[in-house]
């Protein structure tokens, strides 16, 4: 199947942010989406949200540190619309502090939602791709993972490992899977300066206010890469505004 009107998509992070942009729009294109967040209240007005357009959506609460939540959502996906089609990999926590703080629970928490939560989401799915024969993985990283800045070693070194892992997975995925990289710059969510300190936060929202592309830059990026025909794998794309260095 190529395009996207029909396809059964999953995504992570769907909330708020890229994540519920991108679902809006995927879903307004015709794709089925079973979309998964901690934040229950959140997604359910994500899902009215894409429901109220015609759109057809279904919210999970998923943590996707846990192995079992990611299993749940893709079991949703086949169980409810018979198959999937892709998993977008995009929850994300951008706790950014310098290393003099030891704010320790924030790094496990970033180790834990890029790394741990990629591949539980890649555990989850490739077997159901393998079985398809087809399937799509789209993974969020950052341009944090193309170049490391000032405070951001923690969160830098976990997007740069959704990098390699989305590579190594691309090597070993074979002609009928497909594993595609999108790397958004500064990007106008709620996200940003969320969970760093007061200083840190402050300073990551002026950038961001000063520089930042709307969510709908990278939801129709990750279109881009579901849209090609099944043959074609779009590896990498890395978007950012114009006015980021
Ligand atoms: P948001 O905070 O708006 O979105 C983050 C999403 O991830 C939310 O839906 C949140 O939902 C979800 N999430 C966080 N932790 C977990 C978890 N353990 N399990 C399930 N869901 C989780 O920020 P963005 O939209 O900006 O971030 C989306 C992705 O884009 C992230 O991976 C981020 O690193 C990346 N990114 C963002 C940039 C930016 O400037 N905004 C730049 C580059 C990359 P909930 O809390 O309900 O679980």
């Amino acid at each position: 199947m190529s395009g996207i009107n029909g396809k059964v998509i999953a995504l992570t992070g769907a909330s708020s942010g890229i994540g519920e942009e991108t679902a809006v729009h995927l879903a307004a294109r015709g794709a089925r989406v079973v979309l998964g967040a901690r934040r229950k209240e959140r997604l359910d007005a994500v899902v009215e949200r894409i429901t109220s357009q015609g759109g057809e959506a279904v919210g999970l609460v998923v943590d996707v540190t846990r192995r079992e939540d990611l299993a749940r959502l893709t079991g949703e996906a086949v169980e409810r619309f018979g198959r999937l089609d892709v998993l977008v990999s995009n929850a994300g926590t951008m706790a950014i502090s310098p290393f003099d703080e030891l704010r320790q629970d924030d790094w496990d928490a970033m180790v834990a939602t890029h790394v741990t939560g990629l591949l539980n989401g890649i555990g989850a799915a490739l077997p159901v791709f393998r079985r398809q024969r087809s399937g799509h993985f789209v993974n969020v990283a950052s341009t944090a993972a193309y170049l490391v800045k000032s405070p951001q070693g923690v969160y830098a070194a976990t997007k740069t490992a959704v990098k390699i892992l989305s590579e190594g997975l691309r090597q070993e995925s074979g002609p009928d899977l497909r594993v595609t990289l999108v790397s958004p710059g500064f990007t106008d969510t709620e996200g940003v300066g969320k969970g760093a300190g007061p200083e840190i936060a402050a300073e990551l929202v002026r950038q961001r206010d000063e520089i930042a592309m709307p969510p709908s830059a990278v939801a129709s990026a990750i279109a881009y890469a579901i849209e090609q025909p099944a043959h074609v794998d779009v590896g990498e794309i890395v978007v950012r505004s114009t006015a980021q260095a």
